[in-house]
């Protein structure tokens, strides 16, 4: 391609808009053009390094023997109302474009395709014989994002890679999913990534085991836990570790004492003369299930530690039927605004026990008329410990459970953090990154089929609900993952593997003939020896040329100037700046081996 008759169009200055540097550079590089929120435009450079991507998921998926197909983008209603996810998706958490046809049905731009593929097998798959199958398909996705930011990061609009695995036990879906995790590695290797798998929250749908995949990266969205002996890595979303020890409590006796003001962890403990590991503390959630029931949430957790508000939400959810509900659509700690619209009186905050009256809600309230009390582990065990006493300015101490208090249900709540000892190994402490999360691979086991009656017959003649697996990877996000975490001050460096061209041409002065002639010819023989080739034979100065050159990354840049006089070229490798003297006859030869 001739720069001279490509649209691209570069800009000197930072836009405004983004703040990530990948992002800075793809606008101003001449990638990509924003026309609102969350939606962008991939220009012809743009276009290309997708397909590299693409190209390369394709054939590693193709590889395992996962079949290429194109599902439909609007999906009716209907489908997601049988799985149960229609309004969830559209209301609740207001994730899915939904709109009305002329004919006044509703149909839904699709955030992800579980419910058509489950449709699709329950039409066409009717026997064991037929499994296992697994169906993928690289298109557009839409999602109404709370926060479309970071440009490709986090779009409208964008592209995934999907695929749907069935099978006839959880055995053979395992397989499939050790596959897909191979398979994705050797993705990610090839795209030139650095990149983490790690143990991934399952969300509502449990049981079930799932796997992302990060990009490190400082500017990623997801925060890792790992270990340096590399077994365990996990999503802080999911990750579990051993908190530190409680520091044995020096209260021997049951008492109320005077705080005043002393309402958080910190005072209080100064004054006390005690270790935050040796209170209980208590944070007051509010949750509103699905079916409009709104339940205030207790949950005691020791001093020194925070809540999980996924694994929270997990228990939750898990809870929902007690309530009448299935799924929740919100989440949050009852802060003082909500808590006037249910207490009773004013809540003694910052000096709550684990046993706060349930008169405090107000009985013409429509919240559930008692609180739903949740243990962290963290507590289960202490002793002697310190806590609020349900008054202003007091706490309690020496209190114990089964005397002074009754230990609520306990779950594991507790988020885990650096610094933490490991599970498997207690020796080993947790250290954290941050990661952009590009793959997530999913055991789903049988929620949609049963939802939506897809089933078989196995090989006994008994009928019974596909087992399924799901396998996402962010294509266009990927792109831009590549480019946060491979630039330098001058651009964007791109790995050989997804570069839109291998190799670009500059002619410094194209006033002078020879540099042109020389240019024109290793263009055309590159461009016939298969390398992808572009060619700068504008007219700017050559000054302008070098920097756009590196601004848009091309892994290497023949130079037609001085040294054409010996009959070389110059040829300038992008990462290191390399710069190597090539006889213009061994040009084509030189790229090819580089290009390997
Ligand atoms: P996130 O937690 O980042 O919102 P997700 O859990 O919603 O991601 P999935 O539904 O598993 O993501 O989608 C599969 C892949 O699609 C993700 O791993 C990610 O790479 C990509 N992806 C998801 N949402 C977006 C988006 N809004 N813009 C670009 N890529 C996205
Ligand atoms: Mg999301």
């Amino acid at each position: 391609m001739r720069l001279s008759q490509m649209l691209w169009v570069t800009l000197r200055e930072d836009p405004a808009e983004a703040e990530l540097t990948s992002h800075k550079l793809l606008l101003r590089a001449g990638y990509i053009r924003r026309v609102g929120s969350g939606l962008y435009v991939y220009l012809p450079l743009m276009w290309r390094v997708l397909q590299k991507i693409s190209a390369i998921v394709r054939e590693e998926m193709n590889d395992t023997g996962a079949q290429e197909c194109l599902l439909t983008q609007l999906q009716p209603a209907e489908l997601w109302q049988e799985s149960g996810r229609w309004d969830t998706y559209t209301k609740a958490e207001g994730i899915m474009f939904a709109l009305t046809d002329r004919a006044n049905r509703e149909v839904g731009l699709g955030p992800t395709h579980e419910e058509i593929i489950t449709a699709i097998a329950r039409d066409t798959i009717r026997s064991y014989r037929q499994l296992p199958q697994h169906l993928y398909q690289i298109q557009t996705k839409f999602r109404d994002e709370i926060r479309p930011r970071f440009g490709l990061m986090r779009g409208r609009e964008f592209i995934m890679k999907d695929g749907y695995s069935f099978h006839e036990n959880e055995e053979s879906l395992k397989e499939t999913y050790y596959e897909m995790d191979r398979a994705y590695r050797k993705m990610f290797d090839r795209c030139g990534l650095k990149f983490r798998a790690v143990e991934a929250d399952s969300g509502a749908i449990g049981g079930s085991g799932s796997q992302e995949f990060m990009v490190l990266a400082e500017a990623g969205e997801d925060d890792i836990l790992f270990t340096e002996d590399s077994s365990y890595a996990a999503n802080v979303e999911k990750a579990v570790s051993l908190p530190p020890e409680a520091v044995p409590s020096h209260f021997d006796k049951f008492e109320k004492v005077h705080t005043p003001k002393k309402g958080t962890i910190e005072t209080v403990c100064k004054l006390l003369k005690c270790d935050p590991t040796q209170v209980v503390k208590q944070v007051l959630y509010q949750v509103i299930y699905d079916n409009g029931t709104t339940v205030l949430v207790l949950v005691s957790i020791r001093g020194d530690r925070d809540v999980n508000e996924v694994k929270l939400q997990n228990e939750l959810t898990k809870l929902a039927s007690i309530y009448g509900g299935k799924a929740l659509i919100n989440l949050q700690v009852a802060d003082p605004e909500s808590q006037q619209k249910w207490a009773h009186s004013k809540l003694p905050v910052g000096f709550i026990s684990p046993s706060l009256d349930d008169s405090y809600i107000d009985k013409s309230s429509t919240v559930s008329q008692k609180f739903l009390r949740l243990a962290d582990r963290t507590v289960e065990h202490l002793q002697n410990f310190v806590t609020g006493a349900d008054e202003a300015d007091y706490h309690v101490v020496g209190a114990n459970w089964g005397k002074e208090f009754t230990l609520p249900t306990v779950v594991n709540l507790d988020k885990a953090k650096e610094g933490d000892r490991a599970v498997h190994d207690p020796s080993q402490i947790l250290q954290t990154a941050r990661g952009i999360e590009v793959g997530h691979i999913f055991q789903l086991g049988t929620k949609y089929s049963q939802a939506m009656k897809a089933t078989f017959t196995n090989e006994q003649g008994e009928e019974l609900p596909l087992v399924m697996g799901c396998y996402g990877l962010g294509v266009s996000r990927l792109a831009q993952a590549a480019v946060e975490q491979s630039y330098d001050k001058d651009g964007i460096i791109w790995n050989k593997a997804i570069a839109p061209y291998h190799v670009i041409v500059t002619v410094p002065n194209v006033g002078d003939a020879k540099q042109m002639d020389v240019g024109e010819r290793l263009y055309t023989a590159l461009d016939a020896a298969g390398v992808e080739v572009l060619l700068d034979e504008r007219d700017e100065r050559a000054g302008v040329k070098f920097k756009d050159a590196d601004l848009v990354g091309i892994p290497y840049r023949v130079v037609t100037g001085k040294a054409i006089a010996d009959g070389k070229v110059e040829i300038v490798n992008r990462a290191t700046k390399v710069a190597t003297l090539v006889e213009i006859e061994s040009v084509v030869e030189y790229l090819q081996n580089e290009l390997k």
